[in-house]
């Protein structure tokens, strides 16, 4: 019973590293592992229930059991998961027409119980090699493969090597290393200056997280953000940010400062948090912070996707005085007409549209026309990455309001901040027109 699948009678996952483990003790290293699994499988189970997905795995069993040639092994793993022995493979490029064949084999739809249902499948490659010891080790390979093909799309398939378990290594240590991080409470926040163009005052800051890791220099969130995205480790880190930024902000109002307001990022795991709004009531409340002065930037992305949710989300976030920026802005899908509908209070140009920008060239016409569709809808714009003087000139031609980047300052901890703020103050007030001596202090 052990080397037999009970519902689609292939050889079970036990048959197949025997015949796996034989393969390896003969010194065969022409073979392949090919494993298959089927896409969203589990919607057939939800929407039709579990009887029409058991006809419809022994189905495909059956499409997939035309593809065998004598000697080969076809074995179910586990739910929608099947696999491949197949001998004498001699590299990729022989086993490229039965895998088209296989992928191919799924245009076709599966009549099930007078249903019809479309299914798609993944694969995973590993192909034989001498460094093979254990029978379980071309499986895992196969599995990572199949793995990345999934992260690509339906109806992939990926040969595995070696990079790739290198890479999988790689990233299952940073997730761990983010783990511990935060319970080591290794984040940072940082604050960059925006500035009000015409004046050159700093009008509040961008809150920016930073990973002070025990071995390394300061990481920079490119290298983290998307892994905790994927794993969601952003939303209890992006909350962190929000507190420290809101205690910063409630310090600094308290020292007199208090037209200065802080934006903090949401990324879009954040953002669709069924428990934000009840989060950031919290920090409100544990911070008593004025939350007029605070701005969340959010990307397109977040509003694209589900645009009636958003708009319901942000207005509850606005009718606690909140304030929405739209970040990156250009850079997404949002069309100008879904941006008229959304309750809005700023727009951040991206800084691909900035750092290019010359006076008669396209960039100056994107800037152009965002600067005056923002005028349009009453959005206050900031530009970001702003480096050169050439670039202040030609966006203060421009109307736009406010700017951030290099050329102010780079992100700086908060003590740095009033270190040189206060520097070329005596009164012990807020110098916010310290811009041209904070640029000259860091030399940029
Ligand atoms: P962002 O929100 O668009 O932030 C602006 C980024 O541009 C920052 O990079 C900033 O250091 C950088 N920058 C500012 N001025 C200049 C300039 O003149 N030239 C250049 N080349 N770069 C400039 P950073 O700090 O590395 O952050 C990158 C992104 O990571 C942020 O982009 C934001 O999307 C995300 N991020 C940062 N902190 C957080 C956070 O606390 N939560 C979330 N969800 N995302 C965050
Ligand atoms: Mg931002
Ligand atoms: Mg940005």
């Amino acid at each position: 019973m052990i080397f037999q699948d009970a519902l689609t009678t292939l050889p079970s996952r036990t048959f197949l590293l025997q015949k796996l483990a034989e393969v390896l003790q003969a010194g065969e290293s022409s073979f392949a592992v090919v494993y298959l699994d089927c896409d969203r499988f589990k919607l057939v189970n939800g929407s039709f229930g579990y009887a029409i997905g058991n006809q419809l795995l022994i189905a495909i069993a059956e499409r997939l059991q035309h593809h065998l040639r004598p000697g080969d092994v076809l074995a179910r793993m586990g739910e929608d998961e099947f696999c491949f022995l197949l001998h004498q493979i001699d590299g990729a490029i022989a086993l490229e027409p039965f895998i088209q064949a296989i992928l191919r084999g799924f245009d076709t739809s599966f009549v099930v119980a007078d249903c019809e249902l479309f299914m798609t499948a993944c694969i995973g490659i590993a192909l034989g090699s001498s460094v093979y010891q254990q029978p379980e080790e071309p499986l895992q390979d196969a599995d990572t493969a199949m793995y990345k093909a999934k992260l690509r799309g339906k109806g992939c398939y990926q040969i595995f090597d070696r990079q790739m378990s290198l890479a999988m290594l790689n990233r299952l240590t940073l997730e761990n290393d983010l783990q511990r991080a935060l319970e080591h409470q290794e984040f940072v926040t940082y604050y960059q200056p925006i500035v009000n163009l015409q004046t050159q005052n700093v009008v509040g800051f961008e809150a920016l997280v930073r990973w002070q890791h025990p071995d390394r220099d300061m990481v920079l969130p490119g290298e983290f953000i998307p892994c905790m995205e994927e794993t969601g480790l952003i939303v209890p880190v992006g909350m962190l940010v929000l507190k420290q930024a809101c205690q910063q902000l409630r310090a600094w109002h308290q020292r007199g400062w208090t037209q200065l307001t802080m934006s903090v990022n949401l990324s879009v795991r954040q953002f669709t948090c069924p428990t934000l709004l009840a989060d950031i009531d919290r920090v409100l409340a544990e911070t008593a912070v004025n939350p007029a002065h605070l701005k969340l930037e959010i990307t397109e992305s977040a509003i694209v996707d589900n645009a009636q949710k958003a708009i319901a989300l942000t207005e509850q976030l606005r009718s606690r005085q909140i304030q929405i920026s739209i970040d990156d802005f250009g850079t997404g899908y949002s069309s100008l007409g879904q941006l008229h509908c959304f309750p809005v209070n700023n727009l951040k140009i991206d800084r691909s549209f900035v750092n290019q920008i010359q006076a008669g060239n396209r960039n100056y016409q994107v800037v152009n026309t965002i600067i005056t569709l923002s005028n349009q809808l009453e959005l206050a714009v900031i530009a970001e990455g702003l480096e050169t003087t050439q670039q202040l000139q030609c966006l203060q031609q421009l109307g736009c309001e406010f700017g951030q980047g290099y050329l102010f300052s780079k992100p700086l901890t908060g003590a740095e901040i009033e270190r040189i703020y206060l520097k070329s103050d005596r009164s012990g007030g807020f110098n916010q027109s310290a811009i041209a001596i904070l640029s000259d202090f860091l030399d940029l």
